[in-house]
């Protein structure tokens, strides 16, 4: 008997579970946290798109790499990918996941994945390095997001896809929310290092990985010292973009 798929469905009776976007009740579906109609809302990143950040470009492509949203950075990898964009349901489950202890909707955020075209391919034969956080704020938070999405992704993805935390944020760094771009790479220079007992392997193809693009500073200032570490094959990836 399946104990796991009666229980569920004895919650669904007696705790009927919300949509986190809209509030509405959530039948069965792909998704446990979002109802039908918000779940065709997602915008999901297909081809053609920005290689280095991996935004959809709509409409006429447009001459060489002028993607508006990463035209400052200077990648320290390689391809980066997006599963879709950071907006109406994808935010309510990246906020609830980030800001309401709702450590149940990493689920739903590998189901955007494994909806998203290409965006798992790119994630196999890979070590997915999550964007760490600093010791305070995965006390306060009780996990780290990134790493809860990594482990999901490798879960649908097959055991093609590994997760290791490589990385440490050594600087208690404010949000970076109301800050500029510039202000945003100052605040975190030095801000993260290697692991002490992380191990580098030449031959491997690592991919950073975070839930949210917004200007690229925190994937970029990771990748630097992964590069520094001995890494030579490195992309990112995220769910969101915006
Ligand atoms: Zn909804
Ligand atoms: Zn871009």
């Amino acid at each position: 008997m399946d104990l796991g798929g009666w229980l569920d469905g004895f919650f669904d009776v007696f705790f009927p579970r919300s949509c986190v976007s809209c509030g509405k009740v959530v039948e069965a579906g792909d998704f446990r946290h979002l109802c039908a109609g918000c779940g065709r809302r997602v915008v999901y990143a297909g081809s053609p798109r920005c290689d280095t950040c991996g935004y959809p470009i709509f409409g006429a492509v447009e001459s060489g790499r002028s993607c508006p949203h990463c035209l400052h950075l200077r990648p320290e990898y390689r391809v980066g990918r997006t599963a879709c964009l950071f907006q109406g349901p994808v935010r309510a489950l990246v906020h609830a996941l980030k800001y309401e202890r709702a450590e149940y909707v990493a689920r739903d955020l590998s189901i955007l994945a494994v909806h998203s075209p290409g965006f798992l391919d790119h994630l196999r034969g890979a070590v997915l390095v999550p964007v760490p956080l600093h010791r305070r704020k995965l006390r306060e938070r009780g996990y780290n997001q990134s790493e809860l999405i990594a482990r999901r992704l490798s879960a649908v993805g097959g055991s093609s896809i590994r997760v290791e935390n490589l990385l440490e944020r050594v600087v208690d760094t404010p949000s970076q929310t109301h800050y500029s771009r510039k202000d945003r790479q100052t605040n975190l220079k030095n801000a993260f290092a290697l692991a002490g007992n992380a191990a580098i392997m030449a031959d491997t193809r690592y991919v950073l990985l975070d839930d949210v693009f917004t200007t690229g500073s925190t994937l970029n200032a990771c990748a630097k010292v992964l590069r520094r570490s001995g890494v030579k094959d490195l992309d990112i990836a995220t769910i969101g973009h915006g």
